[in-house]
């Protein structure tokens, strides 16, 4: 008899079945898919270049306890992600900074927009795009729209396929720009990627003799939510224990409100018979191309594989429950599809014995470190551990 059944085998589940089982608490975890590690997935392509197979993903975080809880089950090496963006036939940093802006405009107008920033909001800032939009001075507000529509309005509207003022600024703003020449993605304190890759992160969480792994298995074909007697049936039979849920809500609860609206994405992967592809990890097509962007990944996998490389182009796509294909990758933040999953969760917030974690249990957009922090707090939260 488990004492604990977790739904999916990403971060969220992998990281409470870890702590579950070692305080000896017998743990059953499934997936319907074929592997563990849910989006963190990586594989090893025929060229030996190991990719991620649901897009690229890169540690970040200023969570000390979170980056040295992960330290257990791999080692990282040091990797500071850099991002370029393709714009008016120049490769510019993104975020935007003072680099990107020498390289774009004429040295005059550089000394001006640099002298007006700094003056406004100061050196090495990072300023929130619709900042300076608003700005009250002419100079920096013609700035701001310039980024605007090289960065942001074309690269929006291709990732979520409507107008820029329809995004929550939330979205906007992960992308500042930045008042100084740090060229890193991120500026958290740290950042770093797992030296043999993620799948050995999620194969150490689950090795445990108090974990038992289902993978090609569909929670809907073996759990049941009595919404209105709140209650929980595993194989049919009540099950008392503690549930947590990973997976996306809407479809365990059988879609009963209608489908939540999620972004997918067709990933279109590339080998290709050459050292290196392009000058970064990531190159962003900010302005032209159907495609968000271009990773290639042995800058990510720090693998040395000569004369071979392997690239991916992300094609943003409207997701359809129906289509097997598919995968839910971006939630759609809006009022209306709050709304829609508060309805969710209503109607199972009262059911003692069952907890939702993860971002498409939640319907939130969390990053790694997030998930992992948002586990260990359910942890402590579910078994009262101060
Ligand atoms: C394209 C993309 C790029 C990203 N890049 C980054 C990045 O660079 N850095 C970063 O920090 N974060 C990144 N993220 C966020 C990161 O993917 C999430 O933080 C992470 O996936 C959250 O883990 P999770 O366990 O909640 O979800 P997932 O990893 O999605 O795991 C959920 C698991 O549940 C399983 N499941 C779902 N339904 C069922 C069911 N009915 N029955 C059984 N199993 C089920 C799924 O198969 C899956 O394995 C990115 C996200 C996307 C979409």
């Amino acid at each position: 008899m488990k004492d604990v059944i977790i739904v999916g085998a990403g971060f969220a589940g992998s990281t409470l079945a870890n702590l579950f089982a070692n305080i000896n608490k017998k743990v059953l975890v499934i997936d319907k898919r074929n592997h563990i590690g849910g989006n963190m997935y990586e594989e090893t392509r025929d060229n030996g270049v190991r990719v991620h197979k649901y897009g690229p993903h890169i540690f970040h975080t200023n969570d000390k306890e979170v980056f040295e809880y992960l330290q257990k089950f791999t080692s990282f090496y040091f990797y500071e992600h850099r991002v370029i963006g393709y714009i008016d036939g120049e490769y510019v940093p993104i975020p935007f900074n003072f680099k990107s802006l020498e390289l774009l405009f004429p040295s005059d107008k550089v000394k001006l927009i640099k002298e007006k920033l700094l003056k406004t909001y100061g050196e090495q800032k990072k300023v929130s795009i619709l900042d300076l939009l608003n700005d009250s001075d002419d100079v920096i507000r013609e700035f701001g729209k310039y980024v605007y529509e090289k960065v942001f309005v074309h690269y929006t509207a291709k990732q979520w396929n409507v107008p820029i003022s329809e995004v929550d600024s939330s979205v906007i703003n992960r992308v500042p720009v930045i008042l100084g020449y740090d060229d890193r993605y991120f500026q958290d304190t740290y950042q770093a990627m797992p030296k043999n890759g993620y799948n050995e992160i999620f194969e150490n969480m689950l090795d445990n003799k108090n974990i038992e792994v289902k993978l090609d298995t569909n929670a809907k074909d073996l759990l049941r939510i009595d919404t209105d007697n709140k209650k929980i049936y595993y194989d049919n039979k009540e099950f008392k224990g503690i549930v947590i849920y990973s997976g996306p809500l809407d479809e365990l609860l059988e879609y009963q409100y209608g489908p939540l609206p999620y972004r997918s994405l067709d990933l279109v992967f590339e080998d290709r018979d050459e050292n290196y592809y392009q000058p970064s990890s990531v190159v962003n097509y900010t302005v032209s191309e159907k495609f968000t962007r271009i990773t290639e990944f042995k800058y990510l996998s720090n693998q040395v594989v000569k004369d071979n490389t392997t690239i991916l182009k992300e094609y943003p796509l409207t997701y359809d429950y129906k289509n097997k294909e598919h995968v839910p990758y971006y939630a759609i933040f809006n009022d209306t599809n709050l709304a829609l999953y508060k309805k969710y969760y209503d109607s199972v917030k009262d059911i003692d014995n069952f907890y939702l974690c993860g971002r498409l249990a939640e319907y939130k957009y969390y990053n790694m470190d997030a998930v992992v922090r948002r586990a260990l707090d359910l942890f402590k939260e579910i078994e009262g551990v101060k």
